[in-house]
């Protein structure tokens, strides 16, 4: 079996890693992302992928977002027509996005996306997750990983040329929420792989120290959120305006604002009797958010709740049962479409009975869409709050949004979003940075519960780190380096890091063939002086 690693090495872009195995006829393809920035077409017009999608088998695919699925279209152009296999959630959300981003695509269109032939590998009978399912003459394994809905990581396992068991995981990306503490709202904890020989492990935010230390609590996030429209009240009670993603965070933010205005001051009139409303102006996220809705209330025949779902929300929300979850979350995807102002959002911000409004909108990055007329239309206004929640590329908007906060933006400089461009002494409004509460990125702490938490011995895996930038991986090795030489009485054991280069591959059964012929060598040996002594 030997590993590539086709994109997505040494940068958060393009997550592509195939697997070759010419003795079993697989050729499998775990995540095919798009690069962000990167130039992907040739000269003469063909996408550019690094090999031939026409003798492919298979793709696996970790989850939705368009730097793990985003260049599936340009696969099925290039002549790629097998299997995607991934989560039922996953296959939804995943053509959602691409016919989206079909509009804009000069590389494909909407028939591509359309003949996609996604597998969703939770519907078939037999799955469980932690499961073996054989696929290929491999046995491949599902783990959530907290991410984002549909998200997991994967593991596949094989026969070596030397008929040795051999498996490797692939991490996907990894989310916050552990069984111990999800404290993010919607998604039930991350799983753990278990024995395997090999990882594959995102440093997406390296070993960076969380902030604020407190926010793994769904307490400390709201009184975050009551302190903002405290804050926003006392200025005059003007819109507060929140950028989001389509995925996931629309569908957090929807359920934690709707949360705090209800059961907090924040939600009652003010003086004037003037309401506060929360609306969402993100399309894309409108329709993910009847993903979220379908698959986190569908129960299994069994009578089973979604295995996504978070199990701590009855508790939580001061509900009796499943099915008290069951009907709040309907009713609260169902507002997603009803709190509309008349005349839409923009007009309301500059209605004195409506102003009080919390404006959701994309994209998350700030480089266009609504959130872009929204923030250029308010920066100047002294009553506005603008927030920003998680990570956000310091290439994008949110991102030189996030560095004009930290005081690391240069007064004379625009700062740009999208086609806007914004001077930095006209702005009046407030801007708050909320900071990791919303991170579909774990921490340091969750990625070391994903790589060396076990519940029973298992070998030295040697890990690949992934997706992150150099710095990230450079500080992410240390970490766990760090943590594999405290070597716990139940951590996995560390046989080797590397951190690989974009075309790089490795044979990841030469270990036993090495094995193979040291024992070999040591038997001769061992022969030899047998022989002597006689
Ligand atoms: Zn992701």
């Amino acid at each position: 079996m030997e590993l590539t690693f086709i994109g997505g090495a040494d940068g958060v872009t393009g997550s592509a890693s195939l697997l070759t195995d010419t003795r079993l006829g697989l050729r499998a393809l775990v995540d095919c992302g798009a690069h962000a920035e990167r130039e992907l077409m040739r000269p003469d017009g063909a996408p550019r992928l690094g090999f031939d999608a026409r003798a492919l088998s298979c793709v696996f695919l970790t989850h939705a977002h368009r730097d793990h699925c985003g260049r599936l279209p340009q696969l099925h152009r290039a002549g790629f027509r097998g299997p995607v296999y991934c989560t039922e959630a996953t296959a939804a959300m995943t053509r959602i996005a691409l016919m989206d981003a079909a509009k804009f695509s000069r590389e494909y269109d909407a028939d591509d996306v359309e003949m996609i032939d996604f597998q969703p590998l939770d519907r078939r009978a037999d799955f469980n997750f932690g499961q073996p399912m054989r696929l290929h003459g491999v046995a491949v394994t599902f783990h959530r990983s907290a991410h984002i809905l549909g998200a997991v990581a994967l593991t596949i396992a094989w026969r070596s040329r030397t008929s040795t068991r051999r498996s490797i995981c692939f991490s996907g990306d990894i989310g916050g929420n552990t069984p111990a503490n999800p404290y993010q709202s919607l998604l039930a904890g991350q799983q753990t792989p278990g024995a395997v020989d090999y990882m594959v492990v995102e440093s997406t935010r390296g070993a960076e120290p969380a902030r604020p230390p407190r926010y793994k609590s769904a307490a400390g996030r709201e009184t975050a959120w009551a302190d903002v429209f405290a804050d926003s009240d006392a200025r005059g009670g003007g819109p507060v305006v929140v950028p989001c993603f389509a995925i996931h965070r629309a569908q957090e933010l929807w359920f934690d604002l709707h949360r705090v205005l209800r059961h907090s001051a924040a939600g009652a009139p003010d003086a004037a009797g003037r309401p506060r409303w929360l609306s969402m102006d993100a399309p894309l996220a409108a329709r993910m958010t009847e993903v979220y809705a379908e698959l986190l209330t569908r129960r299994s025949e069994q009578g089973a709740q979604s295995p996504w779902r978070n199990p701590t929300l009855a508790d939580r929300l001061g509900l009796a049962d499943e099915a008290a979850v069951d009907r709040y979350l309907v009713e609260l995807w169902a507002r997603v479409g009803r709190n509309r102002a008349p005349g839409g959002t923009l007009r309301a911000m500059h209605d004195p009975e409506l102003s009080r409004v919390v404006a959701l909108a994309g994209s998350g990055m700030c480089e266009g869409g609504r959130i872009v007329d929204f923030i250029t239309d308010q920066i100047g206004n002294p009553a506005a709050t603008i927030v920003l929640c998680g990570y956000a590329p310091p290439e994008t908007g949110a991102g030189r949004l996030r560095r004009l906060i930290a005081g690391d933006w240069p007064s004379d400089t625009p700062l740009v979003l999208g086609k806007a461009r914004i001077d930095p002494t006209r702005i009046q409004a407030r801007l708050v940075d909320l900071g990791d509460y919303y991170s579909g990125h774990g921490d340091i702490d969750a990625l070391c519960r994903f790589v060396f938490e076990i519940d029973e011995p298992a070998p030295a895996a040697t890990v690949f780190l992934n997706h992150g930038d150099s710095a990230m991986r450079a500080g992410l090795a240390d970490a766990l380096h760090a943590r594999a030489a405290m070597k716990r009485p139940h951590d996995r054991p560390l046989a080797d890091m590397v951190l690989p280069a974009t075309g790089e591959q490795h044979d990841l059964d030469a270990a036993d063939q090495n094995a193979q012929a040291i024992r070999a060598r040591l038997r001769a040996q061992a022969l030899a002086s047998l022989r002597r002594a006689e």
